[in-house]
């Protein structure tokens, strides 16, 4: 039994919100192709959003966000047009009525500061 659970337990930065949000006992949809962005998570009717980012891809101030030093101009374009689509989805969601909160790859690690983070957006 123990063991099945060990396993079952993913660790993706999704994951992770996933559990922490059916903790916290609230209602989301995933991966929301309706919406802007296709948010990873949302409530319409509590009008909220929450996005997960990748520290490398979205070039978090962190030090997984960092800039590879090979092909950096590759890199810089590529991490400008994610960057661009975060700025365009954000600003499409708050245009309809969407809280949106993002969390970074890295905040996953402390779980309890995330979780009082969620519960404040979600509630
Ligand atoms: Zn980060």
């Amino acid at each position: 039994m123990a063991m099945a659970r060990v396993r079952q337990k993913r660790t993706t930065p999704e994951e992770c919100v996933a559990s922490l949000l059916r903790e916290i006992g609230v209602a989301y949809r995933r991966n929301v192709r309706s919406l802007p962005g296709s948010p990873d998570f949302a409530n319409r009717r509590r009008k909220w959003v929450v996005q997960v980012h990748g520290c490398f891809w979205h070039q978090h101030t962190c030090a997984r966000g960092s800039m590879p030093s090979h092909n950096g101009e590759l890199w810089r374009a590529k991490f400008e047009r994610n960057k661009e689509r975060d700025v365009q989805a954000e600003s499409a969601l708050s245009g309809l009525g969407l809280r949106v909160l993002t969390v970074w790859e890295c905040e996953t690690k402390d779980r309890g500061r995330l979780a009082e983070k969620l519960t404040a957006h979600v509630l």
